[in-house]
């Protein structure tokens, strides 16, 4: 079970922000960090971390939460260039039971290859979805609304 980041036990993300642990970087500003991710499930899979060590994505400040969604776009970009890849993911995992490993926010960035098949295919969604109850729904929305 991956341990929850604290200021006793900084992630393997903190740690390659403070630089004592390599990665090939591709892109770093004052509040974002992004990286190539060692484990790739395709060429030019890359993480997109804040340098806050926010562990999910509901603990993340607005500020650290506008400068990752405003240097996203232009790093996909980069991304899908260098790869030449004009199809891509982005996956952002919270919490241990939705598949995070590394308790410090971060957004992946997947190619996915043109006729690609297995390794290095990138992303494969299991996507269980049935149409709404509009009714149900409707009182969901309200209710998330209110914690607005
Ligand atoms: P998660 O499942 O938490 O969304 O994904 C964590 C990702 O971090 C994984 O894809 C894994 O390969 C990547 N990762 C874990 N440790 C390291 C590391 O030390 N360096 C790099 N570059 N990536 C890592």
């Amino acid at each position: 079970m991956p341990t929850p980041a604290s200021p006793t036990s900084p992630t393997i993300f903190t740690r390659i922000i403070r630089g004592e642990i390599p990665c090939h970087q591709v892109y770093r500003d004052e509040q974002v960090l992004a990286f190539l991710d060692i484990n790739p499930i395709a060429p030019g899979h890359t993480l997109v971390i804040p340098i806050e060590p926010a562990a999910t994505m509901d603990a993340l400040s607005d500020e650290s939460a506008a400068a990752l969604g405003r240097v996203l776009p232009r790093i996909c970009r980069a991304v899908c260039a260098a790869t030449g890849c004009a199809d891509y993911n982005l996956l952002q995992n919270n919490g241990a039971a939705a598949h995070q490993a590394v308790f410090h926010v971060h957004v992946h960035i997947i190619p996915k290859p043109a006729h690609a098949h297995g390794h290095g295919s990138g992303l494969g969604i299991d996507w269980p979805a049935r149409a709404i109850d509009h009714a149900a729904a409707a009182e969901l929305a309200r209710r998330i609304a209110t914690h607005l």
